[in-house]
């Protein structure tokens, strides 16, 4: 197991979303498409699965399965080259956010990290992740971290800090849920890398802007790759 530093993660899913829209021929917005970015990006199709009527080798209860990864030479029900996730996630922005997890896994993990001298932590294997026990492996940090790279890209989350963080550091994460179609909680980790601690103080008007202001932010904020 190879250590993989945040910035190679964040250049990593910056690379992956150029290429996104170098095969689109137009520039990203945001929310990101993931089934399609996971697709389009990397050919893997995606198949919605009730987890719970599944049996999954070594795991006693498929409900335990959030979402999974079959690459090429494994198939999954017929399918290789396969994202499954849990049909029963019922939270769009979490189901978002195990796509792109195993999108992630895909990228580092079976394509690998090329980090000059070496190809890091190459797998062929089939991966299942778990809701939580499983988060502590280095591999389901690193799918983690790369999920909220292409989510919330850094060079879009530090424009939306250097523009809203006079307003606060609420304002910032409430932006950047709306803007990227993320949790609160992701939104904070991901300001918590660009040194924005969110403390909890009360929301700024700022934040409860009419719709034609957010679409004007929108517009600002959205970003090209090519
Ligand atoms: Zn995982």
């Amino acid at each position: 197991m190879k250590y993989i530093s945040c910035d190679v993660l964040d250049a990593v899913a910056a690379e992956d979303l150029n290429r996104y829209a170098e095969l689109k021929g137009f520039r990203n917005n945001y929310p990101l498409d993931v089934k399609d970015f996971a697709y389009t990006v990397f050919g893997l199709d995606l198949l919605e699965v009730n987890m719970a009527s599944m049996n999954f080798d070594g795991i006693e209860n498929g409900s335990e399965i959030l979402g999974g990864l079959y690459p090429e030479g494994h198939s999954f029900m017929g399918h290789e080259k396969v994202i499954i996730v849990d049909s029963h996630i019922n939270n769009a922005g979490r189901k978002r956010f195990t796509i792109a997890h195993e999108a992630g896994h895909y990228s580092l993990h079976v394509m690998g990290v090329d980090a000059g001298s070496a190809v890091y932590n190459r797998t062929t294997r089939p991966l299942l992740c778990r809701a939580d026990n499983s988060r502590k492996d280095p591999l389901e940090w690193q799918a983690d971290y790369y999920a909220s790279a292409i989510l919330m890209p850094e060079t879009a989350v530090k424009s939306v800090i250097s523009r809203e963080r006079k307003f606060g550091t609420t304002a910032c994460r409430d932006a950047i849920c709306r803007l990227f179609g993320v949790s609160k909680i992701a939104a904070k980790i991901r300001l918590q890398r660009f040194g924005i601690t969110v403390s909890d103080e009360p929301f700024k008007s700022r934040v409860n802007c009419g719709e034609r202001q957010f679409a004007a932010m929108q517009r600002q904020y959205s970003y090209g790759y090519s």
